[in-house]
């Protein structure tokens, strides 16, 4: 794979996984104007994308929400800092519930860059014990709480599973499992259908990124529904882009 980065362009972009290869959005995407786009996967779970400009070209980062009896989760923040309260405000708008916690995927911006201002406000933030302390070594904001990984949390009626199969995208790279509905939140350990290359990799580990798919594909053999990190998420085939994308195909 060949890098599209200077080494001194690396510390503008450095804390986002986008797909580079990919030369901006499609056609509906392009369209919209709106900063925070919420979308509907079933009645507990629902999808939000945020944006985000690097050198000159919009991208899109994906997260989810999941609404349980006590309250709001998120699974990681927004991309574009200038949504961290305006997700809040339309959630509460949309569900009459509040945000009773924040979880990150990995370390970068896009997944743990609101943990300063959810830490500020009180909302309790989340992240695994690997996460948080790249966040402390990159001189980032931590969150409050640690995360276990391979166990099952239930909160008001629902249940999620963070887990962690290796090294990829990042080293603290994890995915959240949806048991009740096989969905799985890949965040940027899994490229959309449509990433042409696996975009920023300086913090990963290119070379583990598929005997760890591998182990993810073990654990959940049948899954419904995979969210990648950006970009077009309603298609099927997010996990064979990836396996390709790692074998060196187009
Ligand atoms: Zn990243």
């Amino acid at each position: 794979m060949i890098s599209l980065f200077s080494p001194h362009s690396r510390a503008t972009f450095a804390g986002v996984c986008l797909s580079i290869g990919l030369l901006g959005l499609s056609p509906s995407l392009q369209a919209q104007e709106k900063p925070l786009l919420i979308e509907k996967i079933n009645p507990q779970l629902y999808l939000y994308t945020t944006f985000n400009t690097f050198e000159g070209t919009k991208y899109a980062a994906n997260a989810v929400y999941l609404i349980t009896k006590k309250g709001v989760i998120l699974f990681d923040t927004p991309w574009d800092s200038t949504q961290y309260q305006p997700l809040l405000d339309s959630i509460k708008q949309k569900h009459n519930l509040p945000v009773i916690a924040v979880y990150a995927t990995h370390w970068h911006e896009d997944r743990a860059g609101g943990f300063a201002y959810y830490n500020r406000i009180g909302i309790p933030t989340y992240a695994t014990k690997m996460t948080n302390d790249l966040l402390k070594a990159n001189h980032k904001a931590q969150a409050t709480h640690l995360v276990s990984t391979n166990k099952t949390y239930s909160v008001g009626g629902q249940s999620f599973v963070l887990n962690f199969f290796g090294a990829g995208h990042s080293m603290d790279n994890v995915v959240v499992w949806f048991p009740e509905y096989k969905i799985l939140d890949g965040g940027c350990f899994i490229k959309s259908s449509e990433a042409q290359d696996l975009g920023f990799t300086a913090d990963g580990d290119i070379k583990s990124w598929k005997p760890s798919l591998a182990r993810l594909l073990a654990k959940y053999p049948e899954i419904n529904m995979v969210i990648p990190g950006h970009d077009a998420w309603k298609d099927k085939g997010q996990i064979k882009r990836t396996e390709a994308l790692l074998t060196g195909g187009h």
